[in-house]
């Protein structure tokens, strides 16, 4: 079936072919092809009319002319042929627009393909659920984890969702798996934002060198210019099954998800850990869902400990000497704070400092735990850091702000300035809240805190086998 790189040949094909003809007339064999007119009115609309202009919106071609917009897509295997002189129907020819010219036929073996028709100052329907093209500015990592968020589908079949990315088939989102090494059944909704952003540069890389190769012909696509497969030999995993994987010489696999051929390395593209982060304001009750979290087995580890390891090690200790130009003797917390405080330029050098450090070693202890199905980092600052991008999956405990006040004075002994003070420096939760996948309310028992997380746990696609 083609995809976007294949319809961009076909319509820069047709466009270098045809130039800018008038229609003279129009025969419809197949009536069925038209989605949204009668062969009448589609064929008195368009005698007369001049092509305009050539495009693409997705898989759909784009053809503007003096007063309509004319879509087609293509399907399976439609097709189009453009001849200078009159050429007699073949038998699976549906569609012969008359030029001044030559003639263009659409044919189509499977019936599939459709044509649209809208006058240009309407809204064309067809293309209102299209998601943004792969090329536009509009597809950021952001977007397409608001789109997924808490999708249980595969990445695999999200990929084909014309919704979310406009123009993406079977074949590049088998492409696109395997050159972001991802499980294609990795549930959508649980990918972080940085994975997101390479499967963004990752699908304009492969699909830019496939336009630029002209479009893969698999099977039976051909464009009207006749390019064929000049792609093919660029294909990693598509259609090689049982050959050697390139980057690791494993076999290449197929299976199917949801009803797809799926080819995938799987050395290459092995199921990765759901990473959630786990935060929360001080006084929500964050460490006590950690504690319990850690108490059921599950794999935790704390940025904050990450910090206080990291400040006994010799080398940070150099390291931060360094930075603010002092003695190693000198360095302990409450010296580092009275320079930091008094230096909000230093206080960014430290912190980014140390940030690089700590997320360094959690990257590492992910590494380590990669066979474990789920694991969790408690994260205080979160949002507050932007440190959200780099987990698949953020858990946001929370309490009302008279539960943290009344805990924070019974607990902590702070005063109600202070408490003020502390809150004031974090993230509202209100915007936590749009921030983060998940959010659980512990405003009551710790007990009913175990019962939200025990249910929570319950919801996440883990453990699922291939
Ligand atoms: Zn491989």
């Amino acid at each position: 079936m083609p995809e976007l790189p294949e319809v961009q040949t076909v319509i820069s094909t047709l466009e270098k072919q045809m130039g800018h003809p008038q229609i003279r007339g129009v025969r419809v064999i197949y009536p069925r092809i038209l989605a949204n007119k009668s062969p009448e009115d589609f064929s008195a609309a368009l005698e007369g009319q001049r092509i305009e202009a050539y495009g693409r919106r997705g898989k759909f071609l784009l053809f503007t002319l003096s007063d309509y917009l004319l879509i087609a897509h293509l399907r399976m295997e439609g097709k189009f042929y453009y001849f200078h002189e009159h050429v007699e129907p073949y038998k699976h020819t549906h569609l012969v627009i008359e030029l001044d010219n030559g003639e263009l036929h659409y044919n189509d073996v499977r019936k599939f393909g459709r044509f649209y028709l809208y006058e240009k100052n309407e809204a064309a329907a067809c293309l209102d659920k299209l998601g943004p093209e792969p090329f536009s500015d509009e597809l950021t990592a952001g977007f397409l984890k608001k789109h997924c968020r808490n999708l249980q589908v595969p990445i695999k079949s999200q990929l084909l969702d014309q919704s979310m990315i406009a123009g993406i088939g079977n074949i590049y989102a088998n492409e696109i798996c395997f050159a972001c090494h991802l499980d294609p059944l990795r549930p959508a909704g649980f990918l972080s934002a940085e994975k997101w952003e390479e499967v963004i540069s990752q699908t304009r890389r492969i699909l830019g060198e496939a336009i630029e190769a002209g479009g893969t012909t698999i099977r039976s696509y051909t464009s009207s210019l006749g390019v064929t497969g000049l792609f093919q030999q660029n294909l990693y995993v598509q259609s090689r099954q049982g050959e050697k994987c390139r980057e690791c010489g494993c076999e290449i696999a197929k299976t199917r998800v949801n009803g797809r051929g799926t080819y995938y390395c799987p050395e290459c593209q092995k199921s990765q850990p759901i990473v959630i982060a786990l935060t929360g304001s001080i006084g929500s009750g964050k460490s006590e869902a950690s504690a319990y979290l850690q108490s059921k087995g599950y794999p935790m580890i704390s940025c904050d400990a990450v910090n206080s390891q990291l400040l006994e090690e010799r080398e940070t200790l150099e390291n931060l000497a360094e930075i603010l130009n002092c003695p190693v003797e000198r360095l302990d917390r409450n010296y580092i704070a009275s320079r930091i405080f008094a230096d909000a330029l230093l206080r960014k050098q430290v912190e980014s400092y140390l940030h690089g450090r700590i997320l360094e070693r959690i990257r590492k202890w992910i590494s380590d735990n990669e066979s474990e199905p789920l694991l969790f980092v408690e994260v205080p600052l979160l949002f507050e850091a932007d440190w959200d991008r780099y987990f698949d999956y953020s858990l946001l405990i929370y309490a009302d702000e008279e539960v943290l006040y009344s805990r924070l004075r019974k607990n902590r002994g702070m005063s109600d300035e202070q408490i003020a003070q502390r809150l004031a420096s974090q993230m509202s939760v209100a915007e936590k809240r749009q921030r983060c996948d998940q959010a659980i309310a512990n405003d009551t028992t710790l007990s009913q805190l175990r019962k939200s997380l025990d249910a929570f746990v319950k919801r996440l696609p883990v453990n699922k086998e291939r």
